[in-house]
């Protein structure tokens, strides 16, 4: 029996590292990122309710939507912003849901969906088990700062705008502390994963 996994977690807390574990590992990813992407193609329902909503000047040249543009009017405006999730989730968890039926369908084992806004976005009901990983805020400013360039503030705005991390924990059916180094995330995902397999 396929098992569905849900994977969330904050900015730079360690979920696309993890997911890239698991992958290895064996487990099918769906990336609610690249779906989310899917569905700003032209012709899509979501595409024609995001230009209803904000306009023609959020279409690129190429005729999807421009995701630099849309976010720039979403940015620091809370209320843009719901309305364009109130469009977005429930149409990417549709589109979850039909790829879950089919790796159900094909016997797939493990499924890990890596969603940042898996429980803002109320997608449980999609997967068996939430795993959040939680990563100390002083690592996360030193990694994003180093790895990515970003500056501290931009980080801890990024942050402070998402749910905290003792939030999300609460949900969470397994927590992935990921303040350590690579190979000790690693030795967890890998402890988890045969768990998973008894
Ligand atoms: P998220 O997907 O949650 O935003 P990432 O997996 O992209 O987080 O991790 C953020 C950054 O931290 C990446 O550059 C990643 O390579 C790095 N990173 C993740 N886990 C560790 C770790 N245990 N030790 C050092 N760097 C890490």
């Amino acid at each position: 029996m396929t098992r569905v996994i849900g994977l969330t977690g904050g900015i730079g807390s360690g979920k696309s590292t993890v997911s890239q574990c698991l992958a290895e590992l064996g487990a099918v990813i769906i990336d609610a990122d690249k779906v989310g992407h899917e569905a700003f193609n032209p012709g899509t329902q979501a595409w024609h309710e995001v230009v209803n909503t904000f306009g023609r000047q959020v279409i690129a040249p190429g005729g999807e939507i421009d995701r630099k543009k849309l976010g720039e009017i979403v940015f620091n405006n809370p209320e843009s912003l719901a309305r364009l999730n109130k469009i977005m989730h429930p149409r990417m968890y549709e589109m979850m849901g039909k790829m879950i039926e089919e790796y159900r369908r094909q016997g797939v084992d493990v499924v890990v969906m890596e969603a940042a806004v898996l429980l803002e976005a109320n997608w449980t009901p999609l997967v068996d088990e939430v795993w959040v990983t939680v990563t100390s805020e002083e690592a996360v400013l030193e990694r994003l700062n180093r790895q990515r360039g970003l500056a501290r503030e931009q980080t801890l705005s990024r942050i402070r705008s998402q749910l905290s991390s003792d939030e999300r924990a609460r949900h969470a059916d397994v927590v992935i502390n990921n303040d350590g180094d690579l190979d000790e995330m690693r030795a967890r995902v890998k402890e988890l994963w045969d768990g998973l397999q008894r």
